[in-house]
Order: C-alpha cells, then sequence, then structure tokens
C-alpha cells in the first residue's frame, strides 16, 4: 500500500481584520495563487464571516475556516454563527479556544462544546490551548493538559484523528508578544500533548493528532519551526494578513521535507 505522504497543515487567522471587503478579497486572491500551487501544504484561511461567502476557494488545497462556531444547530442565539450553518457553507475548519476569545470569559466546558459540535458538522476543530505565563517549576504544564484534557471531554477516541491541537503561548502571540519560544521549547510541548493524548486514548492503534504552533510565525522563523519543533504545521496571525509574507511561509514550508 502506498502511503498517503503528510502535508504540512498552515492556518491563516485574520481575526477582525481586513476593513472592507474589497481588501479581503485582495489578500485572499493573491494568497489563493500560491496556495493551490502547493503540492505539500494544505492551506486554512480564516476570515471574519462576513467575507466568507464572497471569498471562493476550489478544491482541497485552499480552503475557508471559521475564527469561531456556537455549539448549537440554530435557533435564537444572537449574533451566533451555528456549526450547521458553517457546514451549509462548505467550511471545513473552526478554530475553537483562540486565547482572545478564552480573554472574554470563554470556558473550557464551552471549547468542550464547540469541539462536539464541530464533529456533528463534519467541521475540523483547531483546538488552540496555551499558557499565560511560564514558570520554572513547569505549573504551566498543568495548566496545558487542563486544557486540552477538558477540551476532550466525552470524545470517542475514533474522533482524535479528526481534530488538530495548536499550541500558542499566550506570551508569544501578537505585537505584544515577550518573546518567541525557541524551537526546543516547541518541540516538548508537542511531546507533552502526545503524552497527554497517549495516555487517555491508546494512540499507537489509530492515525495520529496533527499538533501545530502559533504565535510571532513569520516567513523568517518558519523554516526552522518546521525542521526542529516537531509540529505539523503553524497557525499565523499577523503575517497572514500580508500576501507577500504569507506566501512566503508557504513556500518555505512547500520545500521542507517531512
Ligand atoms: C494568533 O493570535 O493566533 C497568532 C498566532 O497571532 P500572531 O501570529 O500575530 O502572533
Amino acid at each position: 500500500m502506498v502511503k498517503e505522504k503528510q502535508k504540512w497543515l498552515i492556518i491563516a487567522n485574520w481575526k477582525m481584520n481586513p476593513v472592507s471587503g474589497k481588501l479581503a478579497k485582495q489578500v485572499f486572491s493573491s494568497v489563493k495563487k500560491v496556495a493551490n500551487k502547493m503540492r505539500s501544504v494544505d492551506t486554512v484561511v480564516c476570515p471574519p464571516y462576513i467575507y466568507m461567502e464572497s471569498l471562493k476557494t476550489t478544491g482541497h488545497r485552499f480552503v475557508l475556516g471559521s475564527q469561531d462556531v456556537f455549539p448549537e444547530p440554530e435557533g435564537s442565539f444572537t449574533g451566533n454563527i451555528s456549526y450547521t450553518q458553517l457546514k451549509n457553507l462548505g467550511i471545513k475548519y473552526s478554530l475553537v479556544g483562540h486565547s482572545e476569545r478564552r480573554s472574554h470569559g470563554e470556558t473550557n466546558e464551552d471549547i468542550n462544546l464547540k469541539v462536539k459540535a464541530c464533529l456533528r458538522g463534519i467541521i475540523t476543530p483547531i483546538i488552540c490551548i496555551g499558557e499565560k505565563e511560564r514558570d520554572e517549576a513547569g505549573e504551566y504544564l498543568k495548566n496545558l493538559k487542563e486544557q486540552l484534557v477538558s477540551s476532550l471531554v466525552l470524545l470517542p477516541k475514533t474522533s482524535i484523528k479528526d481534530i488538530v491541537v495548536a499550541y500558542e503561548p499566550v506570551w508569544a502571540i501578537g505585537s505584544n508578544a515577550k518573546r518567541e519560544p525557541t524551537n526546543k521549547e516547541i518541540f516538548e510541548v508537542v511531546i507533552f500533548i502526545k503524552k497527554v493524548l497517549s495516555d487517555i486514548y491508546d494512540t499507537k492503534s489509530v492515525p495520529p493528532t496533527k499538533i501545530l504552533y502559533g504565535g510571532s510565525v513569520d516567513e523568517k522563523n518558519i523554516e526552522s519551526i518546521l525542521k526542529e519543533g516537531g509540529v505539523d504545521g503553524v497557525l499565523v496571525g499577523r503575517a497572514s494578513l500580508d500576501p507577500k509574507k504569507f506566501t512566503e511561509i508557504l513556500k518555505k514550508a512547500e520545500n521542507i521535507k517531512r
């Protein structure tokens, strides 16, 4: 049997940007031209909801994702977008539990409901976990474990190949980032996440869960993160809004063998 080649998974989180549909289309079409040509990279762009319908993707190498999801199928939930609505729009991925949403009150229980809703809608949840700070005693690992374990409550073993975990240390995200983690620090957390998953599920007998890193990824550090971080891909914030930087990230990933 020919083993399917593992691809890098690269997610663009546009957050609440850009400010107009016209600009969104411009960024999108520049990225699309490059992303559609990639053989070793799957690209997912997560734009604000209002732009989704006007941003058309073709094929499966370049698809749209959502920045959040509401765990009820339909009904009186003002301002929310459900997993059924996303599914019917053809959305394949959704971020869940991004630190910016957690900081506005999203709880581990909410995140668990959203993960399960995604799977009901055949949407791959990208579960974001990350500590606010690091401490020498390694307390942050307990926090990471709690975020991960609680997001998976009542999830059957057969589902863990259908989720993605993104390690996003809060201290390394955005323009206020304290510093970038070293690739060794990323690698250690990837191993830790695998261990937590294998302690809950017997992961030897199931296809592996993809693990991503996110936090200040750009065209300069992408190569070393993919080569040394032990990850299956990255989640990109700021640099994903700059087509030049983001397409450079895609091209560099394309040339790195897995
Ligand atoms: C993020 O917020 O998920 C993120 C990765 O942002 P940035 O790349 O801008 O640090």
